[in-house]
């Protein structure tokens, strides 16, 4: 195989890395092929901002990243998005695999900040930034072997 950079990024949490709010990874069986195969880089914004794992959840309330007590994350969630869209850009990257609903990570709906699993439209600051570079973002919830195959051709089957 020859080297190449990856089409895609992808939350790190869904290619099994262990850096979730709850410590725990959320591996996706095609996305952890995709890395393995070299087309994806796995990439968590938070854990980039300097958030350990685990974490105190987050949710957006009035453009702040709030954990349930009222602790503002939103510093370290801007560093992490800027230095994960950097990476993505750097690699040329043209598509997404992200995290249903994460406060980074989710696409086109996230949690309201009530912390009650009650859910609204919006974007995570990771997706939201990526999709200000043309970058063509996805859940793993979404047709996933439909968009690897538009972006890295069709070895993935
Ligand atoms: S920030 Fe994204 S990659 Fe990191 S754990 Fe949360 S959903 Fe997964």
């Amino acid at each position: 195989m020859k080297p190449h950079f990856p089409m895609l990024a992808v939350s790190a949490c869904l290619a099994g890395v262990a850096c979730r709010y709850n410590g725990e990874a959320y591996p996706v069986a095609a996305v952890e092929e995709l890395v393995r195969t070299g087309d994806a880089l796995p990439i968590c914004p938070e854990r980039l901002g300097g958030l350990p794992s685990p974490r105190n959840p987050v949710e957006w309330r009035a453009e702040r990243a709030l954990d349930e007590q009222g602790g503002d994350w939103t510093q370290a969630f801007l560093v992490g998005a800027r230095k994960a869209v950097g990476i993505a850009m750097t690699l040329g990257a043209t598509g997404a695999i992200l995290k249903a609903r994460s406060p980074s990570c989710g696409c086109g709906c996230i949690y309201d900040g009530s912390f009650s699993h009650r859910r609204i439209a919006g974007d995570g600051l990771f997706c939201r930034l990526l999709k200000e570079q043309g970058v063509q973002v996805i859940t793993e919830e979404e047709d996933v072997a439909a968009f690897i195959r538009r972006h890295c051709g069709g070895g993935h089957e």
